[in-house]
């Protein structure tokens, strides 16, 4: 069996040296000879490119993909998936948070029969508090919106057999969450905690609007709950509002026509504005993405390809 390893990388030149070094030396105790590192250059500005492509010009396994601009990791990922060629296919970041050792026993698990590995973070010391209030919050929303169920410390490092390859490629959604579709898909899984390590050079790719960005595109490519619930709280307040003018009729008609309550009327009509306004929110949200998915443009452009067909 041979192993295909996915890592998107942007802005990573320090880390490559880092990774391989690290990478080649796991592959050397546990006897792997048979691997393809699969390096996506997401349209880094520093010298990523030059530095794989002087470790590819040594080692033919190792291979490289480069983006013509920036198309983000899901993208990168994509791109990698679809030129695996591996019977067990791994995904893994390259500034080295997720432990290059435990690729050997997610494969020790594909190996007795598992279909996919999904590494799941043990703690979250490296985060900020901040970061840790907002991932909480976004794996409770993810749940309560979605129908398939994520653990808290879900994370992109997982290895998956070819079966679950060929799923994942036939996913072709432009707007994409990578985590959400690996745990869509069924199949026999097993979950293997890992400690997340700090960052072993550069800085993180994301900031608080792309973190928000990426949560809106998990919740609303998984789930159309947030536009049905609009229905419910519809119907709602329509039974409330049925209800107010059935008592202020019943009211009027015994005690008159009362002038006072114009405070209460305003509240109610403002109350209802916001929420139309709201719901306005939720449907642009959909139709946005409906917008990029009719579109059809491709979800990433390949500026050069080295060691691979
Ligand atoms: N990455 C990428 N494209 C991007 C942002 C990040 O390919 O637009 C890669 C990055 O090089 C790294 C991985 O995705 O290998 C995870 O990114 P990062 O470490 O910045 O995310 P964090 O670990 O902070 O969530
Ligand atoms: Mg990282």
């Amino acid at each position: 069996m041979s192993i295909s390893v996915i890592v998107p990388c942007y802005n990573e030149d320090v880390s490559i040296k880092l990774f391989l070094d690290k990478f080649y030396e796991v592959m050397n105790k546990n006897n792997f000879s048979s691997f393809e590192v699969i390096f996506v250059n997401d349209g880094s500005e520093d010298k990523t490119t030059e530095t794989i492509n002087n470790y590819a010009k040594i080692d033919k396994r190792i291979k490289l993909i480069s983006f013509s601009r920036n198309f983000q990791k899901e993208a990168a990922m994509l791109a990698g998936l679809d030129n695996a060629k591996g019977d067990a296919i791994v995904v893994i970041d390259a500034d080295l948070q997720h432990p290059i050792d435990a690729i050997a026993l997610f494969y020790q698990k594909i190996k007795e029969g598992y279909n996919i590995v999904y590494g799941v973070k043990k703690s979250r010391n490296y985060c900020s508090f901040k970061n840790l209030i907002f991932s909480c919050t976004f794996y409770r929303m993810y749940n309560l919106f979605s129908k398939f169920k994520m653990p808290n410390g879900a994370s992109d490092f997982v290895m998956f057999d070819k079966k679950v390859l060929e799923t994942l490629k036939s996913y072709r959604e432009k707007v994409r969450f990578m985590r959400g579709i690996f745990y869509s898909i069924g199949y026999k899984k097993v979950f293997i905690e890992y400690e997340v390590c700090n960052r072993k050079s550069g800085v993180s790719k994301w900031n608080f609007r792309s973190l928000m960005n990426l949560a809106f595109d998990g919740i609303f490519s998984s789930s159309t709950l947030p536009l049905r619930c609009w229905l419910y709280i519809g119907v709602l307040v329509s039974f409330i509002s049925v209800s107010i003018g059935i008592y202020f009729i019943v009211k009027t008609l015994y005690y008159g026509i009362d002038v006072a309550g114009h405070a209460s009327l305003l509240v109610f009509i403002s109350f209802l504005g916001g929420v139309e306004l709201f719901i306005l929110g939720v449907l642009g949200e959909y139709i946005g993405r409906i917008y990029w998915e009719v579109k059809q443009r491709p979800s990433y452009i390949i500026d050069e390809m080295i060691n691979i067909e």
